[in-house]
Formats: structure tokens, sequence, C-alpha cells
């Protein structure tokens, strides 16, 4: 174990990951100094609270390293780049996040982490292997970068057999000497990248979570891009490649085959090839993007030595989260599905795959995102298109470049009834049997709070419609 007694350690940034850090650190009888860029009411009240611990806090400067520190540990969410690690690098420092310090605290010892990271379909995965685990028998809990913080389950007073670890690219890239157990990498597009620099970087940060595993490195078969970092990474001797495919598995695989979801990679009856697992319809909902997302949940599980049996009936007890591809109501023979978690055009192609004749509700904060590649993929499913929020018109043009035939309505309203009236808008463009489908493609913050607000307003609107059919 570490000496913490007297170590100067800083803490870089006040939130929901520096404060428990610092509290933590002060705990071991280091000297903690918290440095945050904010000067806030909200950042004051919390700088008093630590203060009144007897941990420093300085306001308003999170760019100089203070004397004599001799370890960084940083909030996920800090740019490699800021001045402060540029200084911390050129005194030989070392600089962990909030995931590496769990690590370092108590990591390998508190249980082996099942570890999951992709650009998107992490919660969903995480969720389904904790239900996978607990239907097994096994004490775990889903943790990291969802609900329970990874310093809280290892420091806690809670035993766990195992984790269901959900890790962001930022985490990873903080987490140098992270060793999980098994993990997985569901899929890579394009994501964050003014904060990681190029994809090259975005794809290496990655691939860290493949370091070190010790059983299995689950990838995904149709994205040859996770694959490659399996190979590239260094992993302890016997530790296996696991893909998952939604087509007719290769050995070392888990697919799909006549609606079967089979394990061809970790066979318990010799005399098998193939171990049945679970029917495609124990998924919920068994769109094919989460298919993708209970496989690689099962490749986890079954790495980790759970029997088959556990992986169906944790399949069957899982719900997804709210906003996540969920059916709000069926009004006059057209369903309405909420998938408002849908914030980027990677996870809105996905929702868009799902269904065959589509209204579609979308627009928000593109955050740099283009969307032609995204409309010509999902053009031939499209009944019509609704448009809201402040990127709109990119929508609009991919859309007349690649489905210049699809009714838009192009909705120049942020006022709060704005989702009513797209909602009665896209009634109007639908037919029996469609689906009107808010998957925005876009962040939400130009118009709601947060995802859940945008989701919330939708499943209101709906209700409303409903009331008034
Ligand atoms: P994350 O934690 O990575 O943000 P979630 O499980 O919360 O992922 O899912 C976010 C959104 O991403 C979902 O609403 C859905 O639109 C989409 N999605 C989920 N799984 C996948 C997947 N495997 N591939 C592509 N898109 C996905």
């Amino acid at each position: 174990p570490l000496d913490w007694q007297g170590k100067h350690v800083t803490v870089a940034g006040l939130g929901v990951s520096g404060i428990p850090a610092a509290k933590v650190l002060h705990g071991l009888g280091a000297r903690v100094t918290v440095v945050n860029d904010g000067d806030d009411a909200r950042a004051r009240e919390q700088a008093a609270e630590l203060e009144a611990l007897g941990i420093t806090v300085r306001l308003g400067d999170g760019a100089t390293l203070p004397e004599g520190t001799e370890l960084v540990v940083t909030a996920p969410g800090w740019k490699p780049d800021k001045p402060l690690f540029t200084a911390a690098r050129a005194a030989g420092l070392e600089i962990w996040g909030d995931v590496e310090l769990a690590w370092r605290l108590r990591g390998p010892d508190a249980a082996p982490w099942l570890a999951v990271t992709g650009t998107n379909g992490k919660t969903t995965t995480v969720q389904m292997l904790a239900s996978i685990l607990k239907a097994a028998g096994l004490r775990t809990a889903a943790v990291g970068n969802i609900g329970v913080s990874l310093l809280d389950a290892v420091l806690g007073d809670e035993e766990y057999d195992v984790l269901a670890v959900e890790l962001s690219s930022y985490q990873l890239h903080w987490a140098p000497s992270l060793r999980a157990h098994s993990a997985a990498v569901l899929n890579l597009a394009p994501d964050h990248l003014d904060w990681h620099g190029s994809m090259e970087a975005y794809a290496a940060d990655k691939g860290r979570i493949y370091q070190g595993n010790r059983v299995a490195c689950v990838y995904n078969v149709a994205e040859k891009a996770t694959e490659d970092l399996v190979r590239e990474a260094d992993v302890e001797e016997g530790c296996r490649a696991i893909g998952f495919t939604l087509g007719t598995p290769g050995s070392s695989q888990l697919g799909v085959v006549d609606g079967i979801l089979v394990d061809r990679a970790f066979v318990e009856n010799r005399q098998k090839n193939a171990q049945e697992l679970a029917e495609v319809s124990d998924v919920n909902p068994p769109a094919p993007h989460n298919i993708a997302n209970a496989l690689a949940a099962a490749a986890l599980a079954r790495a980790f030595g759970v029997p088959a049996k556990a992986v169906r009936d944790g399949l069957r007890a899982f719900t997804p989260d709210a906003h996540r591809i969920a059916h709000v109501a069926d009004v006059d023979g057209v369903a309405y599905v909420d998938d408002s978690k849908a914030t980027n055009t990677h996870a809105a192609e996905a929702s868009l795959a799902a269904y065959e004749s589509i209204v579609w509700i979308a627009g928000g904060l593109a955050k740099g995102a283009t969307f032609d590649e995204l409309v010509a993929k999902s053009a031939k499913r499209l009944r019509g298109a609704v448009l809201i929020g402040a990127d709109r018109a990119l929508i609009r043009e991919a859309l007349a470049r690649h489905a210049p035939e699809v009714p838009v309505v192009d909705l120049d309203r942020t006022d709060t009834g704005a989702m009513l009236a797209a909602v009665q808008e896209a009634r109007r463009l639908a037919t029996e049997g469609d689906t009107v489908l808010l998957a925005p493609a876009c962040a939400s913050m130009d118009m709601f709070a947060n995802y859940n607000k945008r989701g919330d307003a939708f499943a209101e609107a709906v209700r409303e419609l409903g009331a008034g059919a």
C-alpha cells in the first residue's frame, strides 16, 4: 500500500469526482490542495465544506500547479493539454484520473472488474451485465461512469464478487495502470474528438481498456477497429480475443443463429460446438444494436464463468433505462418511441435501423457533427421528418441531398410548447403502422436541461395527443 502520510496531492476540479477524491485522500493523511477554474457561488459553497475539513482550495485558478505537488488527481473531463498538466508532466509527476485513484487504492483487492467502453451502448451493456451476474447469484453492481462511482464501490462497506464497470474514453485516458479481468469495446465512431485531438488518439484511449486483461478481450466483429485494438493490446498470457456478431458466430465468437443467441467461445459440453444462451426475444428491446449489447454483456459474463441459464434469466430481468428506445404509446395505430438518449449520429443510426417506416423527430445541438451518412443510410425508412432545435438546418440540408422525396417540417420554435407542436406535426405525417421516433442525433441543451427532460416533454406530448384522440 502507498504511504499517503503528508504526501502533497493536487486534486483538479471540484465536482462529482474531485470532492470525494479530496476527502478520501485527506482521510488517508495526504496534504490535499484542490484547484478549480470556476469561482461561482456553488464552487464557494463546496470549497467551504472542504476547507472545514482542513483541505486547501484554490478557486479561479485551475492552471497553476501548487508548489510542492507530488501527485495530481484529476476529474476525467479535464483536457490533457491544460497548463496544469503540462507543468505536472514537466515536473515528472504522475497524473491519475478518478478510475486510476480507485484502482490504486484498492481496485484489484475489492473485486475483479468486467469493463465496458464504446461510443454508444455502454450504460445499457453494463446494466445487462450486472443483471446477468446477479442472476448467477453473484454480488455485483453497475459502477463507474454511471450511478455509483468506482471510489465508492471499492472503498464502501458493500462486498462484491465482481464489478460491472462502465468507462468513458476520458476515464480511460487517465487510467494508465488499470488491469481488468476482461473488457469489451462495443463500437467506435467519431465522438469527443475535440478533447482527444484525433480519431487515433480517441481509439488509443478506448484501447487502454484491454491492457493487461487476464481472461478475455471482447470485440465487435462488425467493427474491425475494435479487433485491431485487441491485437495491439498487451495482455496476460492465455487471455483470449472473443468476438460478438449479429450473424453466425465463428469459433471464439458469440452470435445469433435462427433467432437464438449462441456462444461458440465458452462451450461447457465438449460434445457440442455451441452453447445456446437465450432467444432474441429475451432482449429488451430486441433491436439489432441492443442484441449486440446483449452479446457483449453475455461474452463478459461467460468469461467470468457464468452459466448459460443465468445469461437468459439476466437478460429477461433487464429493463432499459428511460429514454432509450422506450415505447411511449400507440395512438391511432401509430407507435411513439422515445430515444432521446440518441445524442449523436451513431446512436440515431442504430435506432433508425430498428424500425421500417418512420416519422423522425430530430435536431438540437449538432456538436460539429455532419448528417449526410446518417440520412443516406436511413432514407428508405423515412416517411417524414420533423426538425427542431438550433442546428436543424444541417439535418434539413442533408435530407434535401439524400432523401429529397421525404416531407420535412422545419419547426422554428424553442418555446415550451415546441415538442407538442413537433409531435402534432409528426402525427400528421404518419399513417397507420408507422413509428414516430424521437432520435435527435443531437444534444438537447439548446431547448432542454438535458436529454431526460427532452424525452419527458416528448412523452407528455404523446399523452396529450392520446387524450385528444
Ligand atoms: P452510452 O452509455 O454509451 O451513452 P446507452 O446505453 O446509454 O449508451 O445508449 C445510448 C444510445 O445509444 C441509445 O439510446 C441508442 O440510441 C444508442 N445505442 C445503444 N447501444 C448501441 C450500439 N450498440 N450501437 C449503436 N448505438 C447504440
